[in-house]
């Protein structure tokens, strides 16, 4: 067992707590949904749960039976709705860690009504709505046929409505969600019709959360924001416009390593794979022991920088699997060892996954997603 970790991950309780503190006063009086899956978004699935377990938080959003899995071992037992896909051969899951599934698919209703049937257990489902992001959903003009398919099961209970906005947070023009809106409140007013008493409708991630006060309903689901990152520049911008407040979310994580190595090179030295980098002067160097399999992306090769005593130093060169190579020729002090700042605030400086993200060309949504699994995480 590994006493040292070469590179680990600080999870903010306190922060968790600020971020949380603000969902639940956007939310009023609404059911709070967290969205874990993706690792907690990198965070550690298991460590966030946990936290989570002592929250007043009233479900928990996970993308897969394993998920739900993990989430009912670190002790969760409210409500787990599970926003991803499960395949009909492991339905049987739904019963067994009471998950309450998305559905959008006759087949999957079938199997799941059969199941609850035979082992004479009911099944919350929520359905699913496609309302203009085509991606999962029940096109309105099906929605009739698949819920004939649900009454023939007593067994099946409608718990929920929902959908999912495609256009909220990389606009500031809200047309489009109106639209999709419009759409979910017509499917909604057809089911009711038909004789269904769903309990919740659910529509809202954090950005409708942040700034769309008619998507909100009876249940909301967000999860960038509860990790302390805003949704999108846009929504930020939107956020503040109407005289909203800067502080309301803070990150909760901390990306660090340390320096394994501390050498000299002269002027004109090449730098690593492809030799892309070549110095100008005489310059000090520190290796670091992250690469893009530990989710430091590639395309962060001579653009990101890292924070080692409170300063910035470059990175140099391409990212390489397990190694980085920064520049601190202007940081004084540094020793083998020393503790490195990947990602995150250290002192008065600050990397955040927003500038890791416009560096590497994507959004903060992968850049903390993507942080390895195997990377301890630590909470303080
Ligand atoms: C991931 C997810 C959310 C949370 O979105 P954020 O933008 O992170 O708040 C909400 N709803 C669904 C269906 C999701 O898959």
């Amino acid at each position: 067992m590994r006493h040292t970790p070469l590179t680990w991950i600080e999870i903010d309780v306190a922060a968790l707590g600020h971020n949380l503190a603000t969902i639940r006063k956007l939310a009023g009086n609404r059911l709070i949904a967290a969205a874990v899956k993706a690792n907690a978004y990198g965070h550690g699935l298991r460590e966030i749960v946990t936290l989570l377990l002592k929250e007043r938080v009233d479900y928990l959003a996970v993308n897969s039976v394993e998920e739900a899995r993990m989430a009912r071992a670190c002790g969760w037992t409210k409500n787990l709705l599970c926003v991803g896909y499960i395949p009909l051969g492991d339905l049987d899951a739904v019963f067994e860690a009471n998950i309450e599934p998305t559905v959008y698919n006759r087949e999957t209703i079938s199997r799941l009504g059969w199941l609850a049937s035979k082992y004479q257990k009911a099944a919350s489902i929520h359905l699913k709505i496609e309302t203009g992001t085509n991606r999962q959903g029940i096109e309105p003009g099906k929605i009739e046929r698949i819920l004939a398919a649900a009454k023939k099961y007593p067994f099946l209970h409608l718990k929920g409505l929902s959908t999912h906005f495609a256009n909220i947070e990389d606009t500031t023009d809200h047309s489009y969600a109106s639209f999709q809106l419009r759409q979910f409140k017509a499917a909604v007013r057809q089911i009711r019709r038909l004789g269904f008493k769903p309990d919740y409708r659910h529509t809202a991630c954090s950005a409708a959360l942040l700034l769309f006060e008619e998507t909100k309903f009876e249940l909301v689901r967000p999860g960038i924001a509860l990790y302390g990152l805003w949704p999108s520049k846009e929504t930020y911008l939107s956020y503040r416009l109407r005289g909203g407040s800067n502080d309301i979310l803070t990150p909760i994580l901390k990306w660090k390593t340390r320096v394994i190595q501390i050498k000299e090179v002269p002027p004109d030295a090449f730098i690593g794979y492809g030799c892309t980098y070549r110095t100008t002067s005489k310059t000090k160097l520190a290796v670091l022991p992250v690469g893009y399999y530990d989710g430091y992306d590639r395309s962060l090769s001579n653009l990101a920088h890292v924070i080692i005593n409170g300063k910035r130093a470059p990175l140099r060169g391409r990212v390489c699997m397990n190694l980085i190579m920064v520049d601190i020729t202007d940081i004084k002090g540094v020793k083998l060892e020393d503790s490195v700042t990947l990602l995150g605030r250290d002192g008065a400086e600050q990397i955040s996954a927003d500038q890791m993200a416009t560096w590497a060309g994507t959004v903060n949504y992968e850049i903390i997603s993507r942080l390895s699994t195997q990377i301890p995480r630590f909470v303080v």
